[in-house]
């Protein structure tokens, strides 16, 4: 295979390094992109891995430190582009978005954007020297501490029926026993989002990897962690970029519609229902969590299923805002979500 060029940088063939892309300067310094190049010794895709377009989720950072330590160049087809921090300034407030007085403050609804927002230049060059010279997309996306994320979603409604089939065949090939089918045109993420970027505009398929979160302790993040590693390494396998058969879940939990189920008010959330409810089905008006006043500890807020579910994603005790993190509920008044077996 021949050798690969990145932001200005030439990658040996069967060589690992590490290239660096640079966005801009802001006040206190240079805002760069730091991407861990594999360029496998022989011919195959090339499959980008972006984590932290949101700057709380670091858990995926750590995800992909331990998927790099696994794969050998030398036996590699294709190469792997893995990105472990796609958004340093919002890393660095260790918040979701960026924390400058821009109108596009969420880098995964600004892909595409005409302007000069920290925001659009990092995804411009995502955009521009990453996936427009690759072939498949996973951006992962896990929970804030305190919550967790628990479905691989993937988009449904392409221009291009075929990347719509790919990228479901990248979810399945994840091997976790939850996906999302995700509509950009009429939902809420848009064509601004990696996926509906890389899919619109480079015809390439991708999927969002959404397994675990951070502050449930070290045995279940490490679960997690490996869980992540070994779906990687599915999608990877269905590309054909390593040996080894497909794996996808022996059964799993389809759905479109699902109740992001949060609170209202800001105080201390305590969960009436906990990770060991997970995958198991709630009642229309069944309280989750209950919200305690922060200084006078009086009860808020009981939170509530809005509907019949299945309970996919949970969060842990925590002090919230409102709007928070709460729990995910595949909706059971939706006709199209089922269990199916592969
Ligand atoms: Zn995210």
């Amino acid at each position: 295979m021949g050798s690969l060029t990145l932001a200005g940088s030439t990658i040996a063939a069967g060589t690992r390094t590490i290239v660096r892309a640079p966005v801009t300067r802001d006040l206190t310094g240079d805002v760069d992109i730091v991407a861990h190049v594999a360029a496998g010794a022989h011919d195959g895709p090339t499959l980008l891995l972006l984590s932290m377009l949101h700057g709380n989720e670091w858990f995926s950072a750590v995800v992909l430190r331990e998927l790099l330590s696994r794969i050998d160049a030398g036996v590699l087809r294709g190469n792997v582009i893995a990105i472990p921090v796609a958004n340093a300034p919002a890393m660095a407030t260790a918040t979701r978005c960026i924390q400058d007085n821009a109108d596009e403050p969420d880098a995964n609804r600004t892909f595409g954007g005409p302007y000069q927002w920290l925001s659009n230049q990092i995804t411009r060059v995502l955009s521009d020297e990453f996936m427009a010279k690759s072939d498949a997309v996973i951006d992962y996306h896990v929970g804030d501490w305190g919550a967790t994320m628990a479905d691989v979603s993937y988009v449904t409604d392409y221009s291009r029926a075929d990347v719509a089939e790919r990228s479901r065949a990248m979810a399945l090939a994840y091997g976790f026993p939850v996906l999302h089918a995700l509509t950009i045109f009429s939902g809420l993420r848009g064509a601004r989002t990696s996926l509906g970027h890389a899919g619109e505009k480079y015809g390439i398929p991708g999927i969002v990897a959404e397994v675990g979160g951070l502050g449930w302790g070290e045995p279940q993040e490490q679960r997690w962690i490996q869980m992540n590693v070994d779906g990687t390494m599915g999608v990877m396998r269905q590309l054909g970029m390593i040996e080894g058969e497909v794996k996808p879940p022996a059964g799993y939990l389809h759905f479109h519609d699902y109740f992001r189920v949060g609170p209202s008010v800001g105080g201390y959330l305590e969960p009436v229902v906990g990770l060991d409810r997970q995958f198991t089905e709630v009642a229309k008006g069944e309280v989750l969590a209950t919200v305690r006043h922060a200084m006078t500890f009086e009860l808020l807020e009981e939170v509530r299923s809005p509907g019949r579910g299945i309970i996919f994603y949970a969060c842990r005790s925590q002090m919230v805002r409102p709007g928070g993190w709460g729990f995910g509920v595949a909706s059971l008044e939706d006709p199209r979500t089922e269990w199916k077996t592969t």
